[in-house]
């Protein structure tokens, strides 16, 4: 996919050798997945939003591992619930993609993580589809915000992300120190 990811990988010879390319060029140990190979080289903005999160492992381990699971309506395990998740899911990742990724400096995601590892809203991700891959990337043990859905390790890596609560004892400032803004004014993560 001239333009979005590199020529090398979008003109390769094979899916087997953009695979491997794909997985040098976003710093995996391996090549990457097939079917998020298959997804980069058909789908402009899947592309971006994987291109995009190159510099967030734990991001772009999560697109990797959703790229078979993203979609609107699929399985009979799907629930409304499920969908609504799943649509959240592309559109956030899709606009992130487009707009570029930012990730956090290390002392911030360092503190944020702190602040969540103590929040009552801290809670494991529950059995849903949209959130399958990340347990997959991330393993079993996968935790969630439940007052914003987003996955913390992901959440907490992004610059523009914000925690959804008040601190408890700053209510200008939110649980992760930082000033408080509203939730309708954030932005819509996927995870
Ligand atoms: S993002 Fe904020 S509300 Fe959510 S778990 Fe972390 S500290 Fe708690």
């Amino acid at each position: 996919m001239t333009g979005i990811l590199p020529p090398d990988i979008a003109n390769a010879p094979s899916p087997e050798g953009a695979a491997k390319r794909l997985g040098e060029a976003l710093g995996l140990n391996g090549p990457a997945p097939m079917e998020a190979t298959r997804r980069a080289l058909s789908e402009a903005l899947y592309a971006k939003a994987l291109w995009s999160s190159r510099k967030i492992p734990a991001l772009r381990d999560q697109l990797l591992a959703a790229a078979g699971q993203m979609r609107i309506s699929g399985g009979a395990d799907d629930t409304p619930t499920n969908a609504q998740l799943v649509a959240k899911s592309i559109k956030g990742a899709l606009k992130w993609g487009m707009e570029g990724l930012k990730p956090a400096a290390p002392w911030v995601i360092q503190r944020r993580l702190g602040a969540c590892l103590s929040c009552p809203h801290n809670v494991p991700a529950p059995d849903k589809l949209v959130y399958r891959g990340a347990k997959v990337a991330v393993g079993k043990d996968a935790r969630i915000c439940d007052a914003c859905h987003c996955l913390i390790n992901t959440k907490s890596a992004i610059s523009t992300e914000h925690c959804p609560e008040k601190h408890p004892s700053q209510p200008e400032l939110s649980r992760w120190e930082e000033p408080w803004v509203p939730p309708e004014k954030h932005p819509k993560g996927p995870w």
